[in-house]
């Protein structure tokens, strides 16, 4: 595992919480190509997930675990978002996507059972958040080039929900205020 280069150490304390007027911001698109400045926040975004994912890093700098980290979450107002999950065969997926867009989707939507969370909420919240099941996504990298990916199932529940931060919305926004719980019925 690679150390916290210096200068790249976001830890909580970096990290927007909700209420923070940034979260709830519509951003700017960033503007390609993509400046250096962009490229080594985006390392950094990515370099949090890293440790975060890493017990030993995550005891040393007591760093909540995430898979999905968005430019908002830690004050930057930049349509981008850095990822990193495991998919089915046990491979990590590390992913920088920027002005990332819906070009199409699923007409199913699934949720994770146990709800979804995010680094800048620090209190469970309870209910189902429905999200497409397979979507299909274009978006630059650091290079400025444009690649379309498509996601499903759990990656695609994660994108959504970074891609949801990039217009201000929070996960809960999506909870079923009545039926919590029953929102697929
Ligand atoms: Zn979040």
């Amino acid at each position: 595992m690679k150390k916290i280069h210096k200068g790249c150490r976001i830890t909580m304390k970096d990290i927007k919480k909700e209420g923070a007027s940034i979260l709830r911001k519509q951003l700017d698109p960033v503007s390609i190509p993509v400046s250096e400045e962009t490229k080594s926040e985006l390392d950094c975004m990515l370099m949090y997930l890293k440790n975060s994912q890493d017990p030993e890093m995550a005891k040393k700098y007591k760093l909540r675990p995430g898979s999905g980290l968005s430019a908002n979450q830690v004050g930057i107002n930049k349509r981008m978002f850095a990822a990193l999950y495991q998919t089915g065969n046990g491979e990590n997926t590390a992913l920088k996507l920027i002005n990332p867009k819906v070009i199409s989707h699923s007409t199913n939507t699934i949720y994770l059972p146990e709800g979804e969370g995010c680094l800048s909420v620090n209190r469970e919240v309870h209910g189902h958040v429905p999200r497409y099941e397979r979507i299909k996504v274009q978006a630059f990298d650091t290079e400025g080039e444009k690649h379309t990916y498509t996601f499903k199932g759990y990656s695609a529940i994660l994108i959504q929900h970074e891609m949801d931060h990039l217009d201000g919305i929070m996960f809960y926004d999506r909870i079923d205020k009545e039926r919590p719980f029953l929102n697929l019925q």
